[in-house]
């Protein structure tokens, strides 16, 4: 065993199973041992604080005013240790070619300017040849396939006999199908209709794409997973009906993970008549309901795991719809139409989520720390093949650390923020709790408002399809 370079001494260390006092010894990039009365040359004092597993922000995308140079600095700070954007062939997020070519020089380039280790989930498009790229993609530790329900006039929406198609050969390569369920021709209709009646305002754009598009796109998703046996991970649940659906189709017995983000969480479609464009997001920010149906599901194991989804975008990028960081540069500002429907969809919420969560979940009394490091932890670890090495404080384990003050009041605030996004939908927000302190492979990331550790000692993370999750012999997920 390596030499013990530094101990993480008295503080409260959380687990899915429990929190614990304990020292945490690191050596050599890795956890050494957990226990008491650990010594090394260098401590760090953690009394009075919780020592928590590094944030895995298993839903991103670092292609508009950010790329994983900015996205992992902004995510760093917000106590991420280890992120899973998704990447492909998207002329919007400007990334054109095949997914596989995408991939792997998104991969090269992260090891070069990310200040995260990382993984990568492949997107699909209509276009893409799934008999090549599938197998290849799962050589290359990609084993997670990401397919748009919506989005038919932007050339995203995958057609659904394609999609039975890659979930069929993602299943026999021993991968999983991830899909962003919304009915794309229901909120069409409606766009056109309102659009039709001069309603193009920001109050309609939560009654465009309203829950049943969700419910119907879900109940379709499982039900052709169920017909290839592939498992199937529904991103950024949203709706309040949703938990219910998720739950009986675990309870009979199929592989579903439910993920949702803390925007569909702790925020309502208030933001959007507050804010108009800035507050659009596909799925839509719903009503206080859908807020704590999705809370409770997540409280009672029906969802999974919380991640971001942030799209670090300026707020002039969402009026007129610009895309990549390089467009942005190149393209005149416009001014923007007023027009709801012509605003581009996401938000940036990566730096905010664990205080969010922890604030909102932990705080308000609706989930447990354990269960906040289970669903921000451990089960993204789990289902995308990263665990045992990441999403957990014990022996062997990467030692990715971060220590969390639950006494620091801040006020989030997008002066406050990294990386190229200038706006926040929490903006305003008071908070009870901040990560004071990171490391990753015990390398110093965060240390007093600070990023040390350099760009150039990332590590892609190819997921293993053997331990995923839903494998035969994988970890369950609590
Ligand atoms: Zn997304």
């Amino acid at each position: 065993m390596a030499k013990a370079d530094c101990v993480i001494k008295g503080g409260l260390v959380v687990s899915g199973e429990g929190i614990a006092r304990a020292d945490v010894l690191v050596g050599g990039g890795k956890i050494q041992q957990v226990g008491s009365n650990l010594k090394a040359p260098k401590a760090i004092d953690a009394s009075g604080k919780y020592v928590l597993p590094g944030i895995i922000d298993a839903h991103n995308h670092p292609v508009y005013a950010d790329k994983l140079d900015t996205f992992s600095l902004a995510a760093a700070h917000g106590g991420v240790t280890t992120i899973i954007p998704f990447f492909g062939n998207f002329a919007s997020w400007g990334t054109p070619g095949k997914t596989s070519e995408v991939i792997k020089r998104m991969i090269e380039e992260g090891e070069r300017i990310s200040y995260l280790d990382f993984a990568i989930h492949a997107a699909f498009v209509a276009e893409d040849d799934i008999k090549v790229e599938v197998p290849k993609l799962m050589k290359m530790g990609i084993p997670s396939f990401k397919m748009f329900m919506t989005y038919p006039r932007r050339g995203m929406m995958m057609p659904d006999e394609k999609m039975l198609a890659a979930m069929a050969l993602a299943a026999g390569e021993g991968g999983m199908a991830m899909v962003h369920a919304e009915n794309g021709y229901g909120i069409d209709y409606l766009v056109d209709k309102f659009t039709a009646e001069g309603k193009v305002s920001r109050e309609y754009f939560m009654p465009s794409q309203p829950n049943v598009l969700e419910v119907e796109a879900v109940h379709r998703a499982v039900a052709y997973a169920a017909l290839t046996d592939c498992p199937l991970y529904l991103v950024h649940l949203s709706a309040r009906e949703i938990p219910e659906i998720v739950r009986q189709m675990k309870q009979g017995g199929q592989r579903i993970y439910g993920e949702t983000c803390p925007q569909y969480l702790s925020l309502t479609n208030q933001a959007v008549l507050e804010r108009g464009a800035l507050g659009k997001v596909g799925p839509p920010l719903r009503e206080k309901e859908d807020n704590e149906a999705i809370w409770r599901g997540l409280a009672s194991h029906i969802i999974d795991t919380v991640a971001s989804d942030s799209c670090n975008v300026k707020a002039e990028q969402k009026e007129w719809g610009g895309a990549s960081r390089d467009s942005i540069a190149s393209s005149p500002a416009r001014k923007p139409s007023g027009n709801i429907f012509e605003a581009r969809f996401g938000a940036p919420s990566v730096e905010q989520m664990l205080q969010v969560v922890y604030h909102d979940g932990v705080n308000g009394g609706r989930i447990t720390l354990p269960r906040l490091v289970q669903t921000m932890c451990e089960n993204p670890a789990k289902i995308f093949g990263l665990y045992p090495k990441k999403g957990v404080i014990q022996t062997g384990a990467d030692a990715d650390i971060v220590v969390f003050d639950p006494a620091v009041r801040c006020t989030i605030n997008a002066d406050k923020m990294h990386g190229n996004a200038d706006y926040t939908l929490f903006e305003g927000k008071e908070v009870l709790g901040a990560p004071m302190f990171s490391m990753q492979r015990g390398e110093v990331l965060i240390e007093g408002g600070e990023i040390r550790r350099k760009q150039g000692n990332a590590r892609f993370l190819p997921g293993n399809r053997d331990t995923a999750a839903y494998a035969r012999n994988g970890y369950p997920v609590a």
